[in-house]
């Protein structure tokens, strides 16, 4: 039996199962380097904030505890999506005035990922077919329309469908297109641009991990085992990990780990017998949203449901047996004629969630800025966050679309509804209103 399988036959995989990882890892720091900015953490945000200073003009050194893509770059579902992370409903309670700017900020973001990968030529299998955000109960359709008309209202390029009409899988009753975006492999896109960055004029250290940043002179030191980077200005770009990074914004943001499955191939002739005939990614408006999508492999892929907080330091981990069986029985009840269909394959990664919700990008500490918290939307926002980041630090008057979720000061609120008991409550009252449905149909 190979590492990490079990009895049920999945392989639980502590890296992404998207695509393996590069053979080509570049050497890491030692002695003493510099650079006009250095960028520590090589992921969308990260790598895309490298190239577009390195494109600007700056000399730039990238820092990357992994390989390029190693967090949740390479490992997550792959929907490249307009939408803010949260219910609608509660973001348009929580930041009324700011909606608008941020349905933008979102739309914005997809697009400008599209055109990256357009521009770049990275073949990810993009599939520009949006994204659904799909109900499975009466209760849940008549959200998904309260929401439509919010999102419409702000400005999103969002509209209510009915599942049938629209071909969504039967038990999917219907709700939001978003229309921007669609479906991709990340684990490729990540890769794709990590070429375009060792192509590029970019230093890249990997296995490198940024362990200090000082100020020094009328500028920045960090440090790492083997030396030292002595630069202008820095970026931060370390997502979930700033959690454990002294030199991060305290309490900027909690960990969450996401788990993922991949099942065997499916015929599409069974695909198409479930309703599901539109290609399209289904993401279910559940107080924790389950997932489904298929992917250029003919499987498909399914995932969230249960989040876990990080016990201890972050670092490479494979998804919990239970929440693993807890996602096959989601995909069963979804899916009741594909319940032969084995799962083949789990893994997951650590989301980074802010109090807001929302992605934040500021100055920490003098020449220190960050771009993070996508709160597992970074996909599209990510990359183009980190471009802002850098158009800014090269001199361009901040982007209206930076400004909507630039923070002044870098003070962030703690954040018990990311707690353990907290989303076990969660996960409950899911389970609770799926059987109350199911009782009633
Ligand atoms: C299972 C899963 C599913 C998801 N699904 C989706 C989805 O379908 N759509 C979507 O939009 N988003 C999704 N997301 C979220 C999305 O993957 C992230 O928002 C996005 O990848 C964040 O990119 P990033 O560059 O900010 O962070 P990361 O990709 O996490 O990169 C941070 C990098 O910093 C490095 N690092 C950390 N500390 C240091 C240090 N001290 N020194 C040097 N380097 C360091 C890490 O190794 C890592 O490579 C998902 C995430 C997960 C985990």
């Amino acid at each position: 039996m190979p590492l990490g399988e079990t009895a049920a036959g999945v392989t639980y995989s502590a890296l992404t199962g998207w695509v393996d990882r590069p053979t080509d890892v570049t050497p890491m720091l030692e002695g003493e380097v510099t650079c006009d900015v250095a960028v520590v953490g090589g992921g969308y945000a990260g790598m895309a904030a490298a190239l577009r200073l390195a494109d600007r003009g700056a000399d730039v050194v990238l820092l990357e505890s992994g390989h390029c893509g190693w967090g949740g770059s390479s490992r997550n579902a792959g929907y490249l999506s307009n939408a803010l992370a949260g219910d609608p409903e509660l973001l348009n309670a929580l930041h009324a005035r700011r909606l608008p700017a941020l349905i933008r900020y979102a739309d914005s973001a997809a697009h400008f990922t599209e055109e990256l990968i357009q521009r770049l030529r990275i073949d990810c299998d993009y599939e520009p077919t949006g994204n659904v955000i799909a109900a499975v109960s009466p209760g849940q359709l008549r959200r998904t329309r309260r929401n439509a008309e919010i999102l419409q209202r702000a400005g999103a390029d969002a509209e209510f469908v009915e599942g049938r009409d629209f071909g969504l899988p039967r038990s999917f009753l219907g709700g939001v297109f978003e229309r921007a975006g669609g479906l991709l492999n990340p684990g490729k896109f990540a890769l794709g641009l990590r070429d375009a960055l060792l192509r590029s004029s970019v230093r890249v250290y990997e296995h490198t991990a940024a362990r200090a940043i000082e100020p020094h002179a009328s500028g920045v030191v960090v440090s790492v085992s083997g030396g030292r980077v002595r630069a202008e200005r820095v970026v931060l770009a370390t997502n979930a990990y700033s959690r454990d990074l002294p030199f991060a914004p305290r309490r900027m943001v909690t960990p969450i780990w996401t788990s993922l499955v991949e099942t065997e191939p499916v015929e599409p002739e069974r695909l198409a017998a479930t309703g599901w005939t539109r290609r399209i990614g289904i993401v279910t408006p559940h107080t924790i949203l389950e997932n489904y999508r298929p992917t250029p492999r003919g499987t498909i892929m399914f995932g969230t449901r249960q989040l876990r907080t990080a016990r201890g330091a972050l670092g490479a981990r494979e998804p919990d047996e239970a929440v693993v069986a807890d996602l096959l029985r989601g995909f069963h009840e979804r899916f009741p004629t594909l319940s032969d269909i084995a799962p083949r394959r789990a893994w997951g990664g650590w989301v980074a969630m802010t109090p807001s919700l929302l992605p934040v990008a500021g100055e920490a500490t003098k020449n220190v800025f960050y771009a993070i918290g996508c709160n597992g939307h970074g996909l599209a926002q990510s990359p183009y966050l980190g471009t802002l980041l850098a158009d800014r630090l090269a001199g361009d008057q901040a982007h209206d679309d930076l400004a909507a979720v630039w923070r002044a000061r870098p003070r962030f609120a703690p954040m018990p509804v990311f707690s353990a008991p907290a989303l076990r409550a969660a996960w409950t009252i899911d389970r609770l209103a799926d059987r109350l449905h199911r009782r009633r149909a």
